[in-house]
């Protein structure tokens, strides 16, 4: 194994010794937080002599996103848990507030180091190399992580990055990578697509005949679904990999490498991670097989510290080690805890949903919006969907939705009723994420 096919020799370092570095780093983060952070001053009181180690993190309770909005509101601008002088803040994100206020993560120049180095070993584990060519295709605006803090991680890898985002619109982006010729694009897989499915109607021909050669998906599921990732590798004759973050803690940092099957985690030194069972919120062990939800505890962050961190993010562990070299495991993500609906006390992710009906490609566009008809997350009503039918599709709409119907209760045990609406009816994601649920009044 050489150090060239890793961006950062920590990747390929003996997991004891990581584990190692995550125990002193541990200690000076807990006493960094109470001694500077008013919110973990008062939480943790009469708490922090009792984490000596790793294993002793349990004794702390959890951070939840609910505790870090009061926070921010309690005391304006950063709330009672920043921990750094407002003078050391060089750069401040906004989450995408899909579950409720936008909340503002703060990140002082040395936090921007550690982001930048998780990233570019996310951008390069993804095929990326330095002086490739990228065409960056997420949305730029409402300071949305995918925007300026990975076109930082790009510059950080050291590529050429060509930040158009998705707001240059379809044509533009095709008539940029036409002419510009990347070898490479970072963009959500709804927009890799679009985008691709455009290109004949844009530019007259495939996006098999442009120069895209490596893509990088993220910032909502897809990229791990097997229907999904061949849909974009055929049209753009391109190799798709998967990537995995969130706003609090940077952009990105679990990351597909050449094997595909499985984020590797790439926050070694910075974040250290916890596996959770989601109800009982006992931990658990990492090890293959083992599904949770992850929890986070910054390791050296200045600004906006966060220990036992409830992202929501729901994963299976799939691999304890890869013929890539990298030390570190593999998970396979299943979505957010907030996304997860219980159907007659069945739990399904939309994006599983998804999965089944990309499996009726060119029948379906793939195009699907699950209507929420019920309070909260959980029914005991069959799930009403909407899914598009292709203006190609030479079946009818009753026996597609017989199908659809069939194949979903079949591979997820999940009673849904599909409506079959035309090509275009669905509304594209464009800039913004795909979302696949939607509130609606009861019929
Ligand atoms: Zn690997």
């Amino acid at each position: 194994m050489s150090l060239s096919d890793v961006f950062d020799s920590i990747e390929v370092q003996p997991w004891s010794e990581v584990v190692e570095l995550h125990e002193a780093l541990l200690q000076e983060q807990l006493d960094y937080v109470v001694a500077r952070s008013d919110f973990y001053k008062a939480k943790f009181a009469g708490l922090r002599s009792s984490v000596g180690s790793l294993a002793d993190l349990a004794n702390l309770p959890f951070t939840s996103k609910d505790e870090i909005r009061e926070s921010l509101l309690a005391r304006p601008p950063l709330g009672l848990h920043v921990a750094a002088d407002l003078g050391d803040v060089v750069q401040i994100q906004s989450s995408s507030g899909t579950t409720g206020m936008p909340t503002f993560v703060a990140a002082t120049a040395h936090d921007i180091d550690t982001w930048n180095s998780m990233g570019a070993r996310v951008f390069y584990a993804n095929g990326f190399r330095p002086k490739d060519w990228v065409m960056h295709a997420y949305a730029m605006g409402r300071g949305f992580v995918g925007g300026l803090v990975n076109i930082e991680h790009l510059q950080h890898l050291g590529v050429c990055v060509i930040p158009l985002g998705a707001e240059s619109g379809t044509e533009r982006l095709l008539g940029a990578i036409d002419h510009l010729k990347p070898v490479a694009m970072c963009a959500t897989p709804s927009m890799v697509s679009h985008l691709g499915s455009m290109a004949p109607e844009v530019l007259g021909k495939p996006a098999r005949e442009l120069s895209i050669r490596k893509i990088s998906v993220g910032g909502e599921p897809g990229g791990g679904i097997p229907a999904i990732r061949q849909q974009m590798e055929e049209l753009w004759g391109a190799d798709v990999r998967d990537m995995m973050g969130g706003a609090d803690f940077g952009s990105t940092y679990w990351a597909e490498c050449d094997e595909k099957d499985g984020m590797h985690v790439c926050s070694q030194g910075a974040l250290h991670v916890e596996l959770i069972d989601p109800d009982t919120l006992e931990s658990l062990p990492i090890a293959e097989g083992v599904s949770g939800e992850l929890v986070y505890t910054t390791l050296r962050r200045q600004a906006t510290p966060l220990i036992r961190y409830r992202m929501g993010d729901i994963v299976t562990v799939t691999a304890m080690d890869c013929s890539c070299g990298r030390t570190g495991y593999k998970i396979k993500a299943h979505g957010r805890a907030d996304d997860m609906l219980i159907v007659r006390g069945v739990n399904v992710f939309p994006a599983a949903i998804k999965d089944e009906v990309m499996q009726f490609v060119p029948d379906t566009t793939g195009y699907l919006k699950i209507d929420l008809d019920f309070a909260g997350h959980s029914t005991y009503e069959a799930l009403n969907m909407r899914v598009e039918i292709s203006n190609t599709s030479k079946k009818s709409a009753k026996d597609l939705a017989l199908l659809l119907e069939g194949a979903i209760r079949d591979k997820l045990t999940v009673k849904v009723v599909v409506n079959i609406v035309p090509e275009g009816a669905i509304e594209r994601p464009g800039a913004q994420k795909e979302k696949l649920l939607e509130r609606v009044s009861k019929a």
